[in-house]
């Protein structure tokens, strides 16, 4: 557990000689002038998340008053389930949850919990502090890139897709979608992917708005002059002016839970479309070329178009489980920890063109193992289905739409036994297509 008033002690004296030390910048703007130069840097992999939740949530009436807008009930349980499970899976390690109103309600529920694989933290704010001043408040925290993500809405895009744009000054990346009337959200207008103009709710038009999903530079926030302010009203314009904003509109699911007609809608839709079919793929021989006991890097060969073939999944929704059989453990070719390393630079190598892989299961045992820690009838080696079934209890997944692709008669037998179907895949063809062509 945080306690406020002991975190405000920690970052009070750092406040005031920051602040002190902009004043006599340049009056109008949210941060000085050099510190906000952008970057051409090419692709880093983002590891962490911050989720505002700190807001007051006064839209909803009664509803607010004893729980915190993020903690309604959707479909039986907290709506911040949901999207710390969403986000945590596309790789991220850390979620900070930027709380402030009724935060020992959210810190007793999640601080300190590791949710699939990332460990959440929450950084409450003494008072309220506008959504650029929270993530201020929490710099000392931030890592040098990370996600931005409003807590009362979701919006189910593959978020490592903003991760991954042609090199460009940049400083903040956004998440867009059309919208039929743009009142209640920010609007944009998009140059291509630059934002030429940010406006806070004011028209009724449809067009391009902002679905409160960014993409940050550290380097922003440390520049910021006031300890105070809004990422919408302030910030975005200004970095519009500058030419450092940039967006992509994504055709895809989305909620926002502040208006109690929505809420009720969230109730039946957010469960939905959480519940995802899933694309299992063997390892050796889908995903890369069967060499016989690959366990290292410089062993790992990609097949045509594997790395896009993940993207291209994680773009339209799916789920993404590698299912392999790695009797070389159990042989003493190599170790568990080999098998973990591997996939962690497996998921790295994805990470750089925007991919990710949900879960990676794989059998470690064989009959031939002198080991009996490994020489069991296990249930999870191929051709038994173990491993796709630890999966479905695992993750929310519909089984409508799923299916796996293997290169042998013991991965598609694996299919068949859980009612999926399973698709053959060779050497020499490309991934990418053979994908596209399953889930057209
Ligand atoms: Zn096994």
């Amino acid at each position: 557990m945080v306690i406020s008033g002991e975190h405000d002690k920690v970052y009070s004296g750092l406040e005031d000689r920051i602040r002190h030390s902009y004043r006599g910048a340049i009056e109008d703007a949210p941060f000085g002038s050099k510190i906000l130069k952008g970057s051409r840097s090419l692709h880093q992999t983002a590891k962490q998340a911050c989720i505002l939740v700190g807001g007051r949530g006064t839209r909803l009436g009664e509803l607010t008053v004893a729980s915190p807008k993020p903690l309604l009930p959707v479909g039986g349980r907290p709506f911040l389930d949901y999207l710390i499970e969403n986000v945590a899976r596309h790789n991220i390690e850390e979620i900070l949850l930027l709380s402030g109103y009724r935060s020992a309600d959210i810190e007793t529920r999640y601080h300190d919990v590791m949710i699939r694989g990332a460990r959440v933290r929450c950084i409450p704010e003494a008072e309220p502090r506008g959504t650029a001043g929270a993530l201020w408040y929490a710099r000392a925290a931030l890592q040098d890139r990370f996600f931005v993500l409003n807590g009362d809405t979701l919006f189910d895009i593959n978020l490592l897709d903003l991760t991954v744009a042609e090199p460009a000054d940049w400083m903040v990346r956004i998440a867009l979608r059309f919208s039929s009337n743009r009142a209640q959200r920010g609007q944009v207008t998009l140059r291509k992917d630059q934002i030429t103009d940010f406006a806070e709710k004011n028209s009724a038009d449809p067009g391009i708005i902002n679905a409160g999903i960014y993409f940050m530079r550290r380097e922003l926030i440390e520049g910021l002059r006031a300890p105070t302010g809004s990422l919408e009203e302030q910030v975005f314009p200004e970095l519009a002016r500058r030419g450092l904003l940039f967006g992509r509109v994504y055709d895809r699911p989305f909620i926002d839970i502040g208006l109690p007609r929505d809420l009720a809608y969230a109730n039946e839709a957010v469960p939905r479309w959480l519940t995802r079919p899933a694309a299992f793929l063997d390892r050796d021989g889908v995903l890369n070329r069967d060499k016989g006991y690959v366990h290292r890097p410089d062993q790992f060969e990609w097949m045509i178009n594997a790395k896009q073939a993940v993207k291209i999944l994680n773009d339209r929704g799916l789920f993404v489980f590698v299912v392999t059989n790695q009797a070389g453990i159990a042989r003493g070719y190599y170790a568990d920890e080999d098998v973990v390393n591997l996939h962690a630079w497996v998921a790295s190598e994805l990470a750089s063109v925007g991919a990710h892989v949900d879960g990676f299961y794989y059998c470690p045992h064989h009959p031939d193992a002198a080991d009996p820690v490994y020489n069991i009838a296990c249930g999870c080696r191929k051709p038994d289905p173990g491993l796709i079934l630890r999966a479905l209890a695992d993750w929310p997944i519909r089984r409508e739409g799923s299916f796996l692709i293997g290169d042998k008669i013991s991965d598609l037998d694996a299919a068949t036994a859980v009612g999926i179907p399973g698709h053959f895949f060779q050497v020499g063809e490309d991934l990418a297509t053979t994908v596209t062509k399953i889930i057209q």
